[in-house]
């Protein structure tokens, strides 16, 4: 099965979310099980493939070719999609450039795809372009859409129509019009084989009004060809006994090895360094959706009782109202607004718990990240989460709560310290909970699956 596989970001190459860590395996993982595939996507700064032409780049990573679409003006960027003030406004110019090159690429090179894989507004117009201005092209092509978020869905005026290059009949309700406006996941998920998120209960929630995000009405309608595959994570990648950036490798074997890792982090973050003080750890966007409201709400009295180290970057709002309890609790709270994944690593090493507050999420990757390093989840009962963390007191590995809220999330961290504190019990869920087995091998075979049932 010949595989194209596009996606804005793929880990190592580029990275802002939880896109990159399934673009960077997912693929790797399709090619293990015997699929032909190449990877798409822009050719950013400081990226160097082995091959260069005007324009594209390749790079050959194992079994599978990467292959770069090259426009230095749009895409030898600072950043991805924009900056904290704002998305770049020539985004549909840029992402209907990149479209357009992978299929001009996929021409050149005779590639001629079973399935194209898309994934998320970046690359939806891909699966536009390819069943209107390019449908006499690789024809026999079944077109896959994964959701990895549905908040974002790339929504552009409609006076940049034209940009796109297909016909005005296409801006009508039927297809990517959304509220006067062109909608490109939307059209994506109308003209798509088939569509996917990425977890059994999102694939739900978001055909409903609370989590559908304006498109629910579309999704119900595409129902019989909609399904939730949860998302894994690259076990070569989070390995706490080989991983370059902590201070202590370790494994279920010795996990008293990871409280030297708590304790140098602490130290050297100018945190009191107690092994009997619960430290909890957050790495995440800084956005709405990941339930940085409510935390920051009760992170006073959590900072009473808990140390907190929190790694994020997004909204300023959130960046100032973090800011200001940090400058308010030293000695409890720390805080590194950046992209940093050797911190990343050191916090998932370090801490005893890790929080995902978030108010809705499609799959979460952080706390099956954080069940390899033994370090235990506290979720809000909601989308993939609902899917990996089942509580402690239901003989699960993480602690839930149902009610979003800060008292509700306040009150599941004091269980969790109950936990804590109770050191056999405590060492026993730690190892219960690094043999969870959420790898690309298992999720790949339901992606290979799905392109069955389309083809
Ligand atoms: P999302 O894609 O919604 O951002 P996911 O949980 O699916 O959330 O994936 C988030 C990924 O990005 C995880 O690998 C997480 O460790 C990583 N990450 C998020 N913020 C940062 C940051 N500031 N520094 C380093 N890694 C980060």
């Amino acid at each position: 099965m010949k595989v194209a596989f596009c996606s804005s970001e793929v880990f190592p190459f580029a990275k802002t979310g939880g896109l990159a860590d399934v673009s960077g395996a997912l693929p790797w993982a399709l090619a293990d099980e015997g699929c032909e595939i190449k990877v798409f996507m822009p050719l950013y700064k400081n990226i160097k493939p082995q091959i260069l032409n005007q324009y594209f780049g390749v790079s050959k990573v194992g079994k599978v070719e990467v292959i770069f679409v090259r426009n230095d003006n749009y895409f030898l960027r600072d950043a991805l999609y924009g900056t904290p003030k704002g998305d770049y406004p020539d985004n549909l110019e840029r992402f209907s450039f990149f479209n357009n090159q992978v299929i001009e690429i996929m021409k050149k090179i005779n590639f001629n795809p079973d399935i194209v894989h898309c994934n998320d507004w970046q690359t939806a117009p891909l699966i536009i372009f390819l069943r209107t201005k390019y449908k006499d092209v690789f024809k026999n092509a079944k077109l896959v859409l994964t959701i990895h978020n549905l908040a974002y869905q790339g929504i552009f005026p409609q006076d940049k129509f034209s940009v796109l290059g297909i016909s005005g009949e296409y801006f009508s309700i039927q297809y990517l019009e959304f509220y006067g406006k062109i909608n490109l996941l939307k059209g994506g998920i109308v003209f798509a084989d088939m569509v996917n998120t990425v977890s059994p209960t999102y694939a739900k929630q978001i055909q409903t009004q609370e989590f559908g995000c304006g498109l629910e009405g579309v999704l119900r309608e595409k129902k019989d060809r909609l399904m939730g595959i949860l998302n894994a994570i690259d076990y070569s990648v989070w390995d706490p006994s080989k991983d370059k950036f902590i201070y202590k490798n370790y494994s279920s074997r010795n996990l008293d090895d990871k409280y030297i890792n708590k304790n140098r982090f602490q130290k050297e973050l100018g945190l009191a360094e107690k092994k009997n003080t619960l430290l909890l750890g957050m790495v995440s966007r800084l956005a709405e959706q990941k339930g940085i409201d409510i935390l920051s709400k009760g992170l006073e009295k959590i900072l009473k009782k808990y140390q907190v180290i929190i790694l994020g970057l997004g909204e300023k709002k959130y960046h100032k109202i973090l800011q200001d309890i940090e400058k308010g609790n030293k000695k409890s709270f720390v805080l590194f607004l950046k992209f940093d994944e050797e911190l990343a690593h050191k916090i998932y090493a370090s801490c005893d718990c890790f929080l995902l507050p978030s108010r809705f999420e499609p799959c979460g990757l952080s706390q099956m990240i954080s069940y390899r390093y033994a370090t235990v989840p506290i979720v809000h009962h909601t989308g993939g989460l609902a899917d990996t963390v089942v509580d402690y007191s239901d003989k699960g590995g993480g602690f839930v709560f149902k009610n979003y809220s800060e008292i509700d999330l306040i009150n599941t961290i004091d269980r969790a310290k109950e936990v804590f504190d109770r050191k056999d019990e405590w060492l026993k869920l730690l190892k219960k909970i690094t043999k969870y087995n959420f790898s690309w091998k298992r999720t790949a075979k339901e992606y290979i699956n799905m392109y069955r049932i389309i083809l």
